[in-house]
């Protein structure tokens, strides 16, 4: 069996991003045990990083080791006891996933539906805790990768809380492309994960959980389900003052890679990160109606690093993103859920969302439509995005 060389790839598709050389020269450093001094202090390190990351004081704030899916997970079985109530708000796939996790957990979901590429509506999420006074938890995702749209998430919770319930908030995408602020929101549990803005490899997620939040899980009368999960137990790893004890091991590459991805996103800055995100969003935007493509969603609750395009009619898009891949060696995400064949899933996420990205992907497309009798005008893109780029 010959040794394995993955094909060069731009990647601009729902994650993982593109990864930067540093990162990847960070993993390659020699393994360590994750019990060694040097270890436990660079795990310091890691949860300092994310605290500033998430702009949080939480103590409880640290990688778990498995993609974000478990982060997810995480938050629901410390928080859900068998009988509770949650009101999952749903405007997407993951949405969905939230649901699933709630009933695993024995709780019943109350499901809050707005139509997929709109914003979680406040008013609805009021509307369902006031019918379901006894709801003790709410959840929702704020950057909803299968549409593409952005929600308030400081308004979320805010109403959560006037109800008395906590607020498990789904950052998978958000964190590192658009505003989020813990604490200053008042988030009490969130999750994350390594390979979208954060640019690293897929595999780790980090979380985050209040005060608050851990009281709650203390004072559940049934224990948690999941061993591995138990914050109970999880904790006694990633804290406990020197005193460090085994629970599992710590994917220690890994950690490499996201402590040096961190240490990358606050040199440049967490503000400053966002704004970029924002500007490669508004330079792609300008240029696709040459293309004959357009943004779906609404004004103000579109992500800047997940820009959902609506496929035109007659476009063969698995023919499309092939070309794309094997011309281009440009990876864009397909349609998921409601739209799978109607929409394409355009990444700009962490080092992804460059001028580079942005020019090429429109470049890409303009070519891979061509191909298929579409009346496109590539450099009109181009010149459309340039003007943004010349007017930033
Ligand atoms: N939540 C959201 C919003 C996501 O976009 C994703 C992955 O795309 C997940 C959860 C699950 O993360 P992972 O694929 O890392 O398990």
């Amino acid at each position: 069996m010959p040794s394995f060389h993955p094909p060069l790839r731009t990647l601009m598709g729902p994650g993982p991003s593109d990864v930067h050389p540093r990162v990847l020269a960070a993993m390659a450093q020699p393994t360590i045990g994750h019990l060694d001094p040097a270890f436990v202090d660079l795990m310091d390190d890691i949860k300092a990083l994310l605290r500033r990351t998430f702009r949080t004081d939480n103590d409880i704030t640290f990688p778990i080791s498995a993609p974000g899916s478990v982060g997810m997970e995480a938050c629901f079985v410390n928080l859900v006891e068998p009988g509770d109530t949650v009101i999952v708000c749903r405007n997407g796939v993951f949405g969905g996933r939230m649901k699933e996790n709630v009933e695993r957990a024995g709780g019943t979901a109350v499901i809050v539906d707005d139509p997929w590429t709109r914003a979680v509506d406040p008013q609805r999420l009021e509307d369902a805790l006031k019918a379901h006074p006894q709801a003790r938890l709410v959840a929702f995702v704020m950057a909803e990768t299968s549409t593409g749209a952005l929600s308030d998430a400081r308004t979320l919770v805010d109403i959560a809380h006037r109800h008395d319930a906590l607020a498990i908030v789904d950052a998978v995408t958000a964190l590192g492309g658009v505003e989020l602020d813990v604490d200053g929101w008042g988030i009490d549990a969130i999750y994350s994960g390594s390979q979208k803005c954060l640019s690293c490899p897929p595999g780790l997620s980090p979380v985050s959980f209040s005060e608050r939040a851990l009281a709650r899980v203390r004072a559940r009368t049934t224990p948690v389900q999941s061993w591995f999960l138990d914050l109970n137990l999880v904790l006694g790893y990633w804290s406990g003052a020197g005193r460090r004890s085994y629970h599992h091991t710590a994917p220690v590459n890994a950690l490499y890679g996201l402590h040096e991805a961190l240490v990358m996103l606050h040199e440049e800055g967490l503000e400053a990160a966002w704004a970029r995100h924002a500007l490669h969003h508004r330079a792609l935007r300008a240029g696709l109606p040459a293309l004959g493509l357009e943004l779906l969603g609404a004004d103000g609750e579109r992500l800047p690093q997940l820009n959902v395009v609506g496929i035109p009619s007659g476009v063969d898009d698995a023919r499309v993103r092939q070309t794309l891949l094997a011309t281009h060696g440009v990876e864009i995400g397909a349609g998921l859920g409601e739209f799978a064949g109607k929409a394409w899933r355009i990444g700009l996420m962490g080092q992804s969302a460059s001028q580079r990205h942005v020019l090429t992907c429109l470049s890409a497309l303009g070519s891979a439509l061509a191909a298929q009798g579409r009346e496109v005008d590539t450099g009109a893109a181009l010149a459309a995005a340039g003007r943004v780029y010349a007017a930033a």
